[in-house]
């Protein structure tokens, strides 16, 4: 959720310098691939589950690392005319390119069921740092009894905006960071 917003705030001020539309710019992309679930939700209907730590939102498209290379690319060819490389820091494309790629990587060990990191090529559920191991890897079905053994319906508030929990305390920190970039700094004239 916000650790999304964040972090892609983050890295594109990192790659690009800061100011409020650079962090904002970075924050929202930071969210796209959740963003992008909105239509295939609304083409799924009353199937779509959000329950059990909103397992099932990650559609396999939009967080899978080769979908966002691919987008990162795009973007690239299309501000191709800049002056700047590929490999230059401040190039915007991969600073899109790592905004994209940290999207799927922190739903690996966030809230929720992992997702298909290599999608289209494997259809298999990755999750770091579960039950003491470092990968696990699911099928849909495992990933589905899974969830469905262990996940709470009321997920948004025992476990990620819950402030005894790991999960919550980085997102009420990731809260305050967008305080702090977007409201707080721009009123102090940065
Ligand atoms: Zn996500």
């Amino acid at each position: 959720m916000f650790t999304h917003h964040f972090v892609g705030g983050i890295i594109f001020t990192l790659f690009l310098n800061y100011s409020p539309r650079i962090f904002l710019t970075g924050a929202i992309l930071g969210a796209m691939p959740d963003i992008l679930n909105f239509p295939f939700r609304l083409a799924k209907g009353r199937e779509f589950k959000v329950d059990k730590w909103c397992h099932l939102h990650r559609n396999p498209i939009n967080h899978s690392l080769l979908m966002n290379i691919v987008c990162s690319l795009g973007v690239y060819l299309v501000i191709k005319s800049c002056e700047n490389s590929l490999v230059n820091p401040n190039h915007p494309s991969l600073a899109v390119l790592f905004v994209l790629s940290s999207h799927p990587l922190l739903d690996t060990i966030g809230l929720g069921w992992g997702v298909k990191l290599f999608y289209p090529f494997s259809n298999k559920y990755y999750k770091l740092f579960y039950k003491g191991k470092l990968v696990t890897i699911w099928t849909e079905e495992e990933q589905e009894a899974e969830a469905e053994k262990y996940g709470q319906d009321d997920w948004l508030w025992s476990i990620a905006l819950n402030p005894r929990t790991t999960i919550g305390k980085s997102e009420w920190l990731s809260i305050l960071g967008l305080i702090w970039f977007l409201v707080i700094l721009p009123l102090m004239g940065k």
